[in-house]
């Protein structure tokens, strides 16, 4: 589903990614740890397009959503091409951004509103059934405003997925929320997981990762130091990186 290769992302003089090689299969849950600063956002974003790549290539399910030689390197794939690719990905933030002065409901059909050309009805029924999925189908009238925490990160994952893309990508979707609102958005989560969805989900939640991980991922500075099934990596590193990392985090 998702493929970098040889991928380095500098901001100016600050290389952030370097020589990332990742690949994805459907139904993976890739979850990602390292410490703050090590590259996780960058390499979402980089994913979908927020970010280019400074050099190496991004496969989306088999075509190539970006590829340069180094920072000159024009972009060779049209912006239709791109944009296509991108709206199989979703991707659910820290910080949730609803639109405040929509309803949930509002929020959910917005994206699909403004860019796919379904009728009103059918991205409504859509709408409602991923409310539903989520738990918040009582809620569809109210403001964001007027949620928990949790339950606007709930809307942010059906309105996500209301562009009904095909890989889902979370960033810290939990690091923003009180504890006691973790545990809602994370079942949202394992429910999708479970559905078969193909996730990459940067989380510093062990349990998560080792009950629905397939694999875990740890950055640091940059690199990927270190992969393999939660378990292994939890109870087992081998890189005196992950060892360290891991004994501030547990
Ligand atoms: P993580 O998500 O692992 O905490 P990030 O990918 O956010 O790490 O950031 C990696 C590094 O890149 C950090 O040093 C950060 O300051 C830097 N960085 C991220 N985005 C930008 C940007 N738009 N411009 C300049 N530096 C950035
Ligand atoms: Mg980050």
């Amino acid at each position: 589903m998702i493929k970098l290769e040889h991928v380095y992302k500098s901001f100016g003089k600050l290389e952030v990614l370097k020589d990332i090689n990742l690949e994805v299969k459907q139904g993976e849950v890739v979850c990602v740890i390292g410490p703050s600063g090590s590259g996780k956002s960058t390499m979402l974003r980089c994913l979908n397009h927020l970010e280019r790549i400074t050099s190496g290539k991004v496969y989306i399910e088999n075509e190539i959503a970006d590829e340069r030689l180094n920072d000159k390197d024009v972009l060779k794939i049209s912006q239709e091409k791109v944009q296509q690719l991108c709206t199989e990905l979703g991707m659910v933030f820290q910080r949730f951004n609803l639109f405040p002065h929509l309803t949930v409901l509002e929020n959910v059909m917005i994206a699909p509103k403004i860019v796919r050309k379904q009728n009103q009805e059918e991205i409504k029924s859509i709408a409602l059934d991923l409310l539903d999925m989520v738990g918040l189908a009582d809620k569809k009238d109210e403001y964001p405003s007027r949620l928990s925490g949790g339950q606007q990160q709930r809307v942010a994952i059906a309105r996500a997925l209301a562009m009904r893309p095909k890989i889902m990508l979370f960033d810290e979707p939990t690091s923003a929320l009180d504890p006691e609102l973790v545990g809602e958005v994370l079942e949202v989560m394992k429910k999708l997981a479970h559905e078969g969805m193909t996730m990459i989900v940067v989380t510093h939640e062990m349990g998560f990762a080792k009950e629905v991980g397939t694999r875990v991922i740890f950055m640091d500075e940059g690199r990927i130091i270190e992969e393999g099934n939660p378990k292994d990596i939890f109870d087992n590193p081998k890189e005196d990186r992950t060892k360290s990392f891991l004994k501030k985090i547990l």
